[in-house]
Order: C-alpha cells, then structure tokens, then sequence
C-alpha cells in the first residue's frame, strides 16, 4: 500500500513536472514596447473588445496598473534612458544616468559624455554576449542611444568572442507606427533579433493636442493595439520564435490634461505587462513579487525606499533575465534581477492565488486612494486566496 502510494505520487510528480510552466531558458527572444504617454486607463476604460491584444497581454500574462516612472521625471527622454540603463536620473545612489533633459541633438553630448562615464545598456550585455539587437524608435531625440552604442560611441566587446563595438544590430527611427511595426516584422522575420525595442509615439503627440484620455488619445491606443496584433501574428508563427518569445510592454509616463511633466499620480503611474511561456496568466505582478516591490498607492517612493514599487527601469534588467544574462553593468534599478515574472521561480507557494482577484477589471471601489486594506477573496480550483488590496496607505 505504501509503495502503491509512493508509486501515485512519483507519477503525480511527474505529470506536474511535464505540465509545469516553461523554464528560462526556453524564452530567446524579448520584445520591449514602450506606448509613449500610456496611462493604465487608456487601456481599462476601454473594453477587450476594442483591445483586443492589450488585453490578451493582460490575461494571458502579468501585470500591474500601478508601475512608476522615474523618481524625478515624467518626461520622454530621460524615462527611455531608464528603460534602456536600468539607471535613473538622479539615482538609485550610484546608479544614476543623470540625463534629466527631454532633448537631444546631432553632435551633442552622448550618454558617456554627458555622465563622464561609460554608461552601459541592456544592449551591451545582449550584444556582447553573441545576441542580436534591434531599436525601432518613433521619436529623432532616441538617436541618442544609436550615438551612444555604436561603433564609434560604445565600450569594446570584451564577453567571449568580439561581435565588434556597435551594440545595435538595426536601429530605425520612423514617425509612422504603422511603418515601425512593418519593418520591425520584416527585419524579424529575416533574421530575428533576440532584444529588440519598440516606441510607440502617438498617444503622447495626440495627449499634447487634444488631452490625455480624449477620444482621439483612446482611439490611438486602439491604432497601437492593431500593431500589437501584428507583433503577437508574427511571434506565434515564425518557427524560431514561436513558443521562446516574452513580450514586455510598459509606457515612459502617463498625462493629464495637455501635460504629463509634473509630479502628479497620473503623470506618474503608468503599465507594465509581462506575455510569455512561463509567464502566469492574470497574474498580479506585486502579488508575485511581495517582498521585493511595493505597491506604493498613489505615492512616488524614493530610490532609497526599503522596497521599491515596479519601475519601468526595471524593464531591461527583466528582459536579460529572461534571456539568461546578468544584469547590466552599474545599473541600479532591478540589478539584483529580482523582479519575477515565470511562475517556476516564484517564492509564492500557490501561484494560483496570484491571479487578479474577483472581476477583470479592477472594482471601481478599490481605486487607488479610495479603500483602505480592503480584503478580497474568491475561491480558485478549491482553495480560497485572499490578497489585501494596499491602496490609500
Ligand atoms: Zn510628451
């Protein structure tokens, strides 16, 4: 009887091994999407209907509606160099990239000379060690990076075999989305490259003109979400990619108004959205997370709060993680790549209780500021999970 026991729960274990999610090592591709200007609104007051595959990020993935930019700034250029550095304007102590303006012209300073240090990049750690990168950018001032990382401007490749200075394998600038996403599917379906970044402009140009959260900023965010169908068409059937590939969205700052350049929750709060093998589906990214982030509320903490919420910087770090590598050199933001986002490295005993609790859309009661630790539950698969909603601290 024992051994017959002992028997049923190798089977079982095995069974739960074959079924288990998809480890690391099986993602070779990260395809990084900033929506410039998005707020995690634009996207829920609209139905799943009309986005169709931002939400099929958010079901079939993790995320959070409450990641933050920089400390101290909601502005375009400065916020990209986080994403691109894991370093933040003035800070995380050490780790500071120090370009606080939204500007950048031919000739001027790069990311070294500006900081008067080399300044390195999630593409110096995926170019050095053999990988190939792309930069598919809606905005001329991102030339900075391509200035920064090429040939002339970039560190010596010293990991293993030299693939040469120039970090990045394609970089493109282009003012029409509709045109980015097309060469980024051409270029990717030639030769796929195992990091590639995408910008998305317009949400922050219509913001500007017609205010944030207008009819015609939402109707833009629909446009985006027909090129994000064209980025999930192409990674769920090219061979090399299909089933190896993450896709990472997050935004460089939000808006109100006409504006997103001062210190308030909704130029500061933006998305971020994990999709990929592994990955769970309508995962809660700081319930997977509970002792490396915070849900910081309706606040900005500091670089130097004990545990930090999810930031965009934290996004390059994530992505050379899923890829297998370390952590870019004197980056400061997620270095310790403790941001996790595979259900098969989790600390959390169950991840069936990190899903979003209770409708799909977040109750408007529990908006951020309005409920104190009010506990939801709701039964999954005959276990009840029960999450403290944190907002209004
Ligand atoms: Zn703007």
């Amino acid at each position: 009887m024992k051994r017959a026991a002992l028997m049923f729960a190798t089977a079982l274990a095995a069974i739960l091994l074959t079924v288990s999610p998809a480890p690391a090592e099986q993602i070779q591709y990260v395809v990084h999407i900033s929506v410039d200007g998005l707020r995690p609104d634009g996207v829920t007051s609209q139905s799943a209907a009309e986005l169709p595959n931002f939400y099929r990020m958010r079901h079939e993935g993790s995320f959070t509606d409450n990641a933050r930019t920089d400390v101290h700034s909601s502005v375009t250029l400065p916020n990209h160099i986080d994403q691109m550095t894991g370093r933040g304007v003035h800070g995380p102590p050490g780790a500071s990239h120090n370009w606080s303006v939204n500007a950048w012209r031919r000739g001027g300073p790069t990311l070294h000379s500006n900081k008067g240090s080399y300044v390195a990049g999630v593409y110096d750690v995926a170019h050095d060690n053999g990988l190939r990168t792309g930069h598919y950018a809606g905005k001329g001032k991102f030339r900075l990076f391509d200035e920064s990382w090429n040939a002339a401007g970039a560190a010596p490749d010293t990991t293993g075999e030299d693939n040469g200075r120039d970090k990045i394998d394609r970089f493109l600038y282009s003012r029409d989305m509709a045109a980015l996403t097309s060469a980024w599917v051409s270029d990717m379906t030639a030769r796929p490259q195992n990091y590639s970044f995408l910008h998305y402009r317009d949400p922050d140009i219509t913001g500007h003109l017609f205010g944030w959260m207008s009819s015609k900023y939402l109707a833009v965010i629909r446009t985006i979400d027909g090129q994000l169908g064209a980025v999930f068409e192409l990674v769920e059937n090219h061979p090399a990619m299909r089933g190896r590939t993450a896709i990472i969205i997050t935004a460089d700052h939000g808006g109100q108004g006409r504006g997103h350049a001062k210190p308030l929750p909704n130029n500061y709060t933006i998305p971020l959205m994990v999709w990929g093998p592994g990955v769970p589906a309508d995962g809660d990214l700081y319930a997977m997370n509970p002792t490396t982030r915070r849900d910081p509320g309706t606040g900005m903490p500091q670089w130097t709060a004990p545990t930090p919420p999810i930031r965009n910087g934290d996004v390059p770090n994530l992505a050379l993680a899923l890829l297998g590598l370390g952590a870019i050199p004197g980056s400061g933001i997620n270095a310790a790549q403790d941001l996790k986002v595979l259900a098969s490295v989790l600390d959390t005993p169950d991840a069936r209780c990190l899903r979003v609790v209770g409708s799909r859309r977040r109750p408007r009661s529990l908006l951020p500021g309005r409920n104190r630790g009010v506990r939801t539950s709701r039964w999954t698969r005959g276990r009840r999970c029960t999450r403290t909603w944190r907002y209004g601290r």
